[in-house]
Order: structure tokens, then C-alpha cells, then sequence
């Protein structure tokens, strides 16, 4: 195999993501982890290509070789860590990061099975892409097919929750059977270390979620055991929508409540200054209440004109719109829409409140099987 290994991602004919080409069981022998699934696929590049010396680049987590116990063969084991040492392997603590920045920088094709929706905010250019990403699937004679996937296009609400969703796992902020730790998740806490404000709530810029540690939640920076004080308060962001653009951003905080209309009063969301008089004359002064209890968003119709809503979609597009019955509190979530007249509309930022990732996640750990490792990124499709 050694001779179609590039030491270099400029020279290589196509990027491999090694951990998950050898961690995909559906492929080649039995066994969590094998490299003889590389075998397969380096053939079924020279098939593709017609070219015999077809070369890759290699890149894979450091947690392949971490975890080589999960290798039926001790020698695979050797010969990984040869190419690592000979710099045949591009080892690194996150292999999508760096498949993706060296997909985007050099137009390589990719060998994965993975679908990086929780990494196509920062980048886009996957969105739509039925080209660059190649699966292997297995064929009927043992041998292994390159299957180019449509990436299609998520949505940002399905983006930001595939976000959220890695930043848990990366965390250690995952039980058994992929469910948050939601004790930990909801509540704050703090380093005993006086000068570090990685998780202070009131003067650091960027609150971490703990990293779990033989299951005490730790400080990132400093290794020690943080303490908890008391539950997490949480704020939902509004983002106010006119004609497609963002125009006005708010945080609610637990338990308030606001009022969102042409001219609310004290406390309430304004919108006047930003709308036309016509659209303006079809707002009422409180046109909707929006509160924030027990970690959930609700939004109430109060309004004289009505008020429309439709919720954000499983995948693809939004569902369709339905009148808000008046007087009733209804769960605002993320990329859900409030319209409040044709072309104003409310929304949410992708961000969740806890107790809404919580659900967010007993949902998810419903809809996707348990990969056989529970460590492995890939997601069939
Ligand atoms: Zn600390």
C-alpha cells in the first residue's frame, strides 16, 4: 500500500479520512477497526482512475490510534504508527477540521463517509457540493465502490444544532446511549483557580461548557475539579426579519417577557422606526408576546391583525404557515418564524437554551442508530 501514500496533500490525487474509511464496518472484515478497509478503497480508486499508482494523503484523529485495542490485528497497529512516524499520516486532534480546510485549499477529492453538516457554517462551499466527496460502498463481489454523495443543502437551524450537537460530544458531555448530560448542562459553574473566567458566567467573553473527566466535570485550562454554582441562567436571541434581512437582534432573559409590535411601551421591541407606513399601519402597538420560562421560548398572538407561524422543517424547507390561535402561548423554537405582517417576521438565532438542547438531543439519539463506536464522526446516510 505504502507507495500510493503522498507525504505531502499537494501531491496526493485524492484526501483520505483515514479514521473513517477504517472504522466503516460496512466494508471489508469483520471488526471495529481494520486498515485492510484502505486496501479496498485503494483499489477501488485504481479501478476509477485507471491509474496504478494512484496516490492519497491520509489524515486521521488522534483517537485512531488511541483507541488500538479496537484493531483485530496488532500488526496494522505497527504499520499505522511506521506511516505516522514517516509522516505518510497526517495525525491531529480533529481530522474533518483539517480534510476540510485541505478540501477547500487544494480542490482535492475526499474519501469519507461523512456529511460535515455540523461544519458548513464555516464552510459553505459543501452546501449543494455533488462532486467533491466520495463514499465507499461495499459491492456484491467484496469489493468497494466510490459513490460521489450529494451533500445537498441544510438548513441553518439543522446546522447550528449538528453544531451544538459535536460540541457536547467533543466535551465529554455525552451519556450512554448518545444523551446530554443534561445535569451538567444546566447548571453553571466555576473554576476554584481565582483568575480563570473560562466558565464565569458574568466576566468571561465565552462561557466553555465542562469537559467531563473520569466524570467530574473539569476545567479545560486547568485540570481541576470546578464547582457548581447553581442553576444556569440562560437568554434566547430574537432576531427581528424584514424583507429577508436581519435588521434587529434582542436577548430575552429566563423568565421575562416582551412585547414585540409597532410601539409596545417600556420593555417591549419597537418596530416602528423600521417599517414602511404601510406595513406599519398593518402591526399592532403589542402584536406578539414573547416569553421565556423554564429554558423554553413562547410567543402569543395579542395582536388586532392576526399573526402567522410556521416551524422550521425536519430537513430542507420550512413547514407550512398557520394562524397563531389568539391569547395561546405556542413554543418558539429555533428556526421557527413568527410573521407579524407579509414581510416582518421573528425568529430565533440557532442558539438553544439548555433544557431545549436537551430535547433536541433525546430526539436526535432517537432518529440516528448508535454507531458501533461511540467515538466514530461518521453518519450513514
Ligand atoms: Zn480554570
Amino acid at each position: 500500500m505504502e507507495h500510493h501514500l503522498a507525504a505531502s496533500a499537494e501531491r496526493a490525487d485524492y484526501l483520505v479520512e483515514l479514521s473513517n474509511v477504517v472504522r466503516q464496518t460496512s466494508i471489508g472484515p469483520r471488526g471495529p477497526r481494520s486498515l485492510r478497509r484502505l486496501g479496498l478503497v485503494l483499489r477501488a480508486l485504481m479501478e476509477l482512475t485507471g491509474d496504478p499508482d494512484v496516490s492519497v494523503y491520509l489524515v486521521a484523529d488522534t483517537s485512531l490510534l488511541g483507541g488500538h485495542r479496537e484493531f483485530g490485528d496488532p500488526d496494522e497497529v505497527r504499520r499505522l504508527r511506521r506511516w505516522v512516524a514517516d509522516g505518510l499520516v497526517e495525525e491531529v486532534g480533529d481530522a474533518d477540521e483539517r480534510i476540510l480546510e485541505l478540501a477547500r485549499m487544494t480542490g482535492t477529492r475526499v474519501v469519507t463517509g461523512d456529511q460535515y453538516v455540523d461544519h458548513r457554517g464555516e464552510h459553505p462551499w459543501i452546501q449543494g457540493n455533488t462532486w467533491q466527496f466520495l463514499r465507499p460502498e461495499p459491492r456484491p463481489d467484496q469489493r468497494v465502490a466510490l459513490v460521489p454523495m450529494d451533500m445537498g443543502v441544510r438548513t441553518e437551524a439543522e446546522i447550528s444544532r449538528r453544531m451544538e450537537l459535536s460540541a457536547l460530544k467533543k466535551q465529554g458531555l455525552l451519556g450512554p446511549s448518545r444523551t446530554p448530560l443534561t445535569d451538567v448542562i444546566m447548571r453553571a459553574w466555576s473554576c476554584p483557580e481565582p483568575r480563570c473566567t473560562l466558565y464565569d458566567l458574568h466576566r468571561g467573553d465565552r462561557i466553555l461548557l465542562p469537559r467531563i473527566r473520569r466524570g467530574v466535570p473539569t476545567c479545560e485550562l486547568h485540570g481541576v475539579r470546578l464547582t457548581d454554582v447553581g442553576v444556569r441562567p440562560a437568554g434566547a436571541q430574537l432576531k427581528v426579519v424584514i424583507d429577508g434581512g436581519c435588521v434587529a437582534r434582542y436577548t430575552l432573559d429566563e423568565g421575562s417577557e416582551a412585547y414585540v409590535g409597532r410601539l409596545p411601551g417600556p420593555e417591549g421591541i419597537a418596530l416602528h422606526s423600521l417599517l414602511s407606513p404601510e406595513i406599519a399601519a398593518r402591526v399592532s402597538r403589542r402584536h406578539v408576546a414573547v416569553s421565556a420560562r423554564g429554558g423554553t421560548v413562547l410567543c402569543r398572538d395579542v395582536s388586532s391583525y392576526g399573526t402567522r407561524m410556521r416551524h422550521a422543517g425536519r430537513r430542507g424547507g420550512p413547514g407550512p404557515w398557520e394562524k397563531l390561535p389568539p391569547g395561546a402561548d405556542r413554543p418558539f423554537r429555533p428556526g421557527d418564524e413568527v410573521e407579524l405582517a407579509p414581510g416582518v417576521v421573528l425568529t430565533r438565532s440557532g442558539r438553544r437554551f439548555p433544557a431545549e438542547l436537551a430535547d433536541a438531543w433525546r430526539a436526535e439519539a432517537a432518529r440516528t442508530p448508535v454507531p458501533p463506536t461511540a467515538a466514530a464522526p461518521t453518519r450513514r446516510v
